[in-house]
């Protein structure tokens, strides 16, 4: 198993505050596991090593103390975040347990959490010592270490979920500090000018793993992350479109998926780079909607063919109506500007028929499957395709 060097474990009763804490820690790189449960915090413990563990103090059955009381008996060495509605002497004293005990206590989150205190303070307990650098990057790629590993994508047909097509999801497994987290090694690229070589390489072993499905009989679409770095890059485009043909890949198979970050500061040629890529054939993507790296603006005026519904507002849809509302309302907002709609982070089968119902074009998310190395996608596909068509068999019995 591939280990992240930033581990979070968190426990609160509250699901949708362990949601937030896990969207927040994973956006920063971190590996995370939640729980709602004291058997599973200590299951989780011990099976996880966490590097920090966020704590909620009071829960319906059992109390955050005794969870303190337990990581002190286990001699953790995990940082420990105090989570907590009650006022600051109850932390306070929760805090001199903690230290009691010998665990490291990193202080106190009063409730309501801010996105700003809990992203300040995750930031600051990331290892460092996570240490790569662009000297360690130019290394990975000088050497070919850098993986891609594929996320199914399903699309709705006749009221079946079909896999169709994949996300290209770079990995790097460093040789000695372990598994590095994309947005570690994406933002080191970014920084240093690396991640034109880095995209190359992403595109590259990507049409690749496309031509050789495509030769299996499997016609596989590919989608590929684009950092706006490169859409100041007005030779992207044409580099793309000679690695498809020499790989003999039709560019209608291939897509990019962008984000709008301040990098985008030259609208002109951004403009251009995509509207090259569309005329190229290329599908693009308009990236995490709905989360303020990419806006309205962005999908107003750049040439997209499809939008993806962030993961945060999908995960949600089982239990605020809010979240179904807006999921509801981008499926509908993209079909009005001629996109498709594709909703990402589905985890349940309560979702995926929810999206269903929303009329959403296509999904992804570990329900259907998690990013996998290229040998492994064709099982894992003819497995979900041929489920999908027995549950509509058995669908179609039953209604004769
Ligand atoms: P993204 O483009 O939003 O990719 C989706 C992320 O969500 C992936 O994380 C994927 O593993 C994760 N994910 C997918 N389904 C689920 C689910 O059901 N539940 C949960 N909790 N997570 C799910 P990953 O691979 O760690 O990538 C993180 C980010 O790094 C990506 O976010 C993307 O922005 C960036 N990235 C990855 N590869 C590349 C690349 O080759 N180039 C560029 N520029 N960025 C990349
Ligand atoms: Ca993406
Ligand atoms: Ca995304």
């Amino acid at each position: 198993m591939l280990e992240s060097t930033n581990r979070l474990l968190v426990i609160d009763d509250q699901q949708e505050l362990c949601d937030f804490i896990v969207e927040v820690a994973r956006r920063l790189g971190y590996e995370t596991v939640a729980v709602t449960e004291a058997e599973a915090f200590r299951r989780a413990y011990l099976d996880f090593n966490p590097t920090i563990v966020v704590l909620d103090l009071q829960m319906s059955g059992f109390d955050g103390i005794e969870l303190l009381r337990y990581l002190g008996t286990q001699g953790a060495r995990a940082q420990v975040l105090v989570a907590s509605g009650m006022d600051q002497r109850v932390l306070s004293t929760a805090d001199q347990v903690g230290r009691a005990q010998g665990l490291n206590m990193l202080g106190a989150l009063q409730k309501p959490m801010m996105l700003a205190d809990l992203e300040a303070v995750l930031r600051k307990c990331m290892k460092p010592s996570v240490g790569v650098t662009a000297a360690d990057l130019e290394q990975a790629l000088t050497n070919h270490q850098i993986q891609v590993y594929y996320q199914p994508k399903a699309r709705h047909v006749d009221g079946q979920w079909i896999v169709e097509g994949v996300e290209a999801l770079a990995r790097w497994q460093h040789p000695q500090r372990g598994f590095i987290p994309p947005p570690v090694f994406i933002s080191i690229a970014e920084a240093s000018g690396q991640i034109r070589q880095l995209t190359e390489q992403v595109v590259e072993q990507s049409i690749q793993q496309a031509a050789q499905w495509h030769a299996a009989g499997l016609p596989l679409q590919v989608a590929i992350n684009l950092s706006p770095r490169l859409l100041n890059d007005r030779s992207f485009p044409d580099l793309a479109a000679s690695l498809a043909a020499r790989h003999g890949v039709s560019p209608h198979f291939l897509s990019f998926e962008v984000t709008e970050t301040a990098a985008m500061s030259d609208p002109d040629t951004t403009m251009d780079v995509l509207t090259r890529l569309r005329v190229k054939n290329f599908g693009l993507s308009i990236d995490d909607f709905g989360t303020g790296y990419s806006s309205l603006k962005q999908l107003y005026l750049m040439p997209f063919s499809e939008l993806k519904i962030d993961i945060s507002f999908v995960r949600d849809v089982c239990h605020r109506d809010e979240a179904r509302v807006m999921v509801e309302t981008m499926v509908l907002l993209a079909h009005k500007l001629g996109l498709t709609a594709c909703a990402e982070g589905v985890e349940t089968q309560e979702a995926l028929d929810f999206l269903a119902q929303a009329c959403c074009d296509r999904a992804q998310g570990y329900l259907i499957g998690k990013p996998m190395p290229g040998a492994q996608l064709p099982a894992a596909v003819a497995a979900w395709n041929s489920k999908a068509m027995m549950i509509d068999v058995a669908q179609a019995g039953a209604g004769n």
